[in-house]
């Protein structure tokens, strides 16, 4: 009898975290690597955040909390929601996870039954699929095309609600594309979902602060106020607020959901770290103009990588909306040979091959649910970027 539950086998670890774990041996055994893999900013955590955790510890907040997050952050995040998103939610409608990630994760756990589907617009977060199968359910995943930025339409969402379909997931602005929704696209998509009142909406907003060129963030509870009451509105400070590290993330929606959410977490990790609550709490209420500048500074990264890339012999690449994310794609390096002799077949040859020829770690597409690309993080330093740029262009020209 096998010692390992027979769950496991059916998913597979992170690949995103894989190829950090992998560049960062690499850059400890003394090999010249530039990591483009990670989903985290290259920024600090800001020092009023800091000096809030530090001022929570000195005053003894060091004891457990209330499962749902204190009743401080959750007002801070009614308050978060009414201000950016002019959505009105109460405090027991908030509930706050270890990351967006766990909250995600209890949501799915707390919902589905053996063999309720979850519609997964691909390329998608490497985590939906796993934890949905984890929690038993059945991943429905919907290829979308690169000619619609890699979003799903209203008439791809239509075809693939089924009877048994529980939640569809949207991600705006997108890990791994960057694409992020208009308020008319998901118009369309609430127009159908209108139509279907068994499914819910799971809205992972976790970008949203990363926009650019004067892109509208919405978020579809905002748009369509009749799926409020079916709709999971998540977000979280890890990528906004520069804090991965702090693991908080938080999702607001109907009361019974949200007692289902906590329910599982009262019986897995009871709630996240204290000094991170106190954290987020100044984080949310605090000033908020270094978003603005950060995304700046983003928006610029994203047009030095989105230049370079469509520089590169037999790459492709789109601009995005926001988060801080590019998936290039790699189709015109397929069947091409590199100056060892081996054959590009696949993103994932693509990827290896930069890795070993030039030291520049990305992550196949295929990781992501949609080939042949790949996805390049571009929250590092301008300058590695520049680097890595260079030497993603030396390495696709030396492809023959
Ligand atoms: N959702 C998306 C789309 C993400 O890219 C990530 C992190 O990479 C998360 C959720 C989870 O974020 P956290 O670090 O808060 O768990």
């Amino acid at each position: 009898m096998a010692f390992i539950a027979d769950r496991l086998s059916r998913i597979k670890p992170s690949p995103t975290i894989a190829v950090t774990t992998k560049a960062a041996e690499l850059k400890a055994a003394g090999v010249d690597v530039i990591g483009l893999g990670a989903g985290e900013p290259d920024f600090d955590t800001p020092d009023n955040i800091k000096d809030a955790a530090k001022a929570a510890l000195d005053a003894g907040k060091t004891k457990y909390t209330p499962v749902a997050g204190t009743p401080e952050l959750r007002k801070a995040i009614v308050a978060k929601f009414k201000r950016e998103n002019d959505l009105e939610y109460t405090i027991d409608e908030i509930t706050v996870g270890c990351g967006g990630k766990q909250t995600l994760f209890n949501a799915l756990f707390a919902t589905l039954n053996p063999g309720d589907e979850v519609i997964i617009p691909a390329p998608y977060w490497v985590s939906y699929p796993d934890m949905t199968l984890m929690a038993e359910g059945v991943p429905v995943v919907v290829e979308c095309q690169e000619e619609n930025d890699f979003k799903i339409t209203a008439s791809e969402l239509e075809a693939a609600i089924t009877p048994k379909t529980k939640w569809v997931v949207l991600n705006s602005p997108s890990n791994p594309t960057g694409a992020a929704y208009s308020r008319a696209e998901l118009r369309a998509i609430a127009d159908v979902l209108l139509k279907h009142e068994n499914v819910w909406v799971m809205s992972d907003d976790m970008y949203e602060h990363l926009v650019y060129d004067g892109f509208e963030f919405t978020t579809i509870a905002q748009v369509e106020p009749k799926l409020k009451s079916r709709t999971l509105t998540c977000n979280g400070v890890s990528k906004s607020y520069a804090m991965t590290g702090w693991r908080l993330g938080y999702a607001a929606g109907p009361v019974e959901l949200i007692k289902a959410i906590n329910k599982v977490q009262s019986q897995s990790s009871t709630h996240t770290s204290s000094i991170s609550q106190a954290a987020s709490v100044e984080a949310l209420n605090g000033p908020q103009d270094f978003l603005k500048e950060r995304a700046e500074v983003f928006k610029e990264r994203r047009d030095l990588v989105v230049k370079a890339m469509n520089e590169c012999e037999g790459l492709t690449c789109k601009k995005p909306e926001g988060a801080f994310y590019v998936y290039p794609s790699c189709a015109g390096t397929i069947g091409k040979k590199t100056p060892d002799g081996k054959v590009i077949e696949t993103d994932t040859d693509f990827v290896t091959y930069l890795l070993e020829a030039e030291g520049v770690a990305a992550v196949q597409g295929s990781a992501f649910g949609l080939a042949p690309y790949f996805r390049i993080s571009y929250a590092t330093s301008t300058e590695a970027l520049t680097e890595a740029c260079a030497r993603i262009k030396r390495a696709c020209a030396a492809l023959k």
